[in-house]
């Protein structure tokens, strides 16, 4: 490719289709906390042999666009037509301006299209008008009219996107094609004549359509990891036991608290809220409520998880570390993981609970409190 060469890529998000259960067109449906659209700009910012990129959009969807493509440094956004062909065509008049060299027309529906795909399209732009990805089947393809006949696939291959053009060229095929209703930008070159090269595309280029497509793609792109961290500190006073990781411990003092002060529970659910930027405890639970008193701080984990299942999130692992110079926690480890397990119906071998001492230094190394922290990681 000669350096000086401009190429656009040209977005086509126009389509308000519904089909996969959601309210909002499908476009803007998120996989991993981004849009499908954010996944397939971002596919193409990153490429340095890009000039620009140019989103065409549907009428209505200023709104989603606005929020999809908010990370994005790229050309302001036009509306589409009725139709696909018609909305490229829009988008290309629309680019024309800038001169390009090339274009590559790609569907906002295909986020996992790779960089590999996009070189390969432009390097055979070198010495083609038209390169188009596309892959072999490997099902036996019928046709089913007038009756039933097997087809050799050995001719034929499924279309894919980016699709690339000389600019000139595809801009003036789709003038001569105006008012057909070609499915794809290579259909409407091929009206005009031109010859079209392929280069290889990759299966997982697929095209969002299906609710199975949706979740065949959360499933490769996994949950969004978040991670949370959480500390909290009670002052011993009076008392026969202490409450930590929800076991009751035996010993010649309490911990001072407006709940049962259990300071592993509390450290722990600070760390699920902090995952999901749900604030802390004490907003949720505030001291200042006198249903609190003495309440059992399973009820205040118990909430954070439920917020968390209410993102569809799940608790990876947890990790607590007690703090104190007494009571002495290794004989009760177990049997608080046990509890923690139980509160937050994970598995056991899941959560982490160990203790430390500060070696007799500071407040906790004179015995005035114990303290707690915990990590956490959650997918969501
Ligand atoms: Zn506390």
């Amino acid at each position: 490719m000669n350096s000086q060469e401009k190429i656009i890529v040209l977005i086509v998000a126009a389509g308000g289709g519904t089909r996969l259960g959601s309210e909002i067109p499908k476009q803007y449906i998120k996989l991993q906390g981004r849009t499908i659209l954010a996944h397939s700009i971002a596919a193409f910012a990153g490429n340095s042999g890009i000039s620009g990129i140019q989103v065409v959009i549907g009428k209505g969807h200023g709104k989603f666009y606005r929020e999809a493509a908010k990370d994005f440094d790229i050309l302001p956004p036009i509306f589409g037509g009725k139709t696909r062909q018609e909305s490229v065509f829009k988008g290309l008049i629309k680019i024309a301006k800038y001169a390009p060299d090339k274009v590559l027309i790609h569907d906002a529906a295909r986020p996992f299209v790779s960089a590999k795909i996009t070189n390969a399209v432009v390097k055979k732009l070198k010495t083609a008008k038209v390169a188009v990805p596309v892959i072999v089947i490997s099902d036996t393809v019928k046709c089913l009219k007038p009756r039933v006949k097997t087809l050799d696939k050995a001719n034929l291959a499924l279309a894919q996107t980016p699709q690339g053009f000389d600019f000139p060229e595809i801009l003036a095929a789709h003038h001569k094609a105006k008012g057909k209703n070609f499915p794809d930008d290579a259909a409407v070159v091929e009206y005009s004549g031109i010859a079209v090269s392929v280069v290889p595309g990759e299966e997982k280029n697929y095209k969002i359509t299906t609710p199975y497509d949706l979740e065949k793609a959360k499933t490769m792109l996994g949950g969004e990891i978040r991670v949370g961290s959480g500390f909290d500190i009670h002052a011993f006073g009076s008392g026969n036991h202490v409450t930590l990781c929800g076991v009751k411990i035996p010993h010649n003092r309490g911990l001072i608290g407006h709940s049962d002060a259990d300071v592993g529970l509390h450290a722990l659910t600070d760390a699920l809220l902090g995952s999901i930027g749900a604030a802390d405890i004490g907003e949720h639970f505030p001291p200042s409520d006198k249903k609190w008193k003495n309440a059992d701080s399973a009820i205040f984990l118990r909430h954070a998880a439920t917020l968390i299942a209410e993102k569809a999130g799940r608790i990876n692992n947890i990790d607590v570390t007690i703090i104190a110079e007494s009571p002495k926690i290794s004989p009760h480890r177990e049997k608080m993981r046990a509890k923690i397990a139980a509160i937050l119906q994970i598995p056991l071998e899941k959560i982490s609970v160990k203790a430390t001492t500060t070696e007799g230094l500071g407040f906790i190394g004179r015995s005035e409190g114990v303290a707690a922290q915990a990590v956490v990681v959650v997918e969501v």
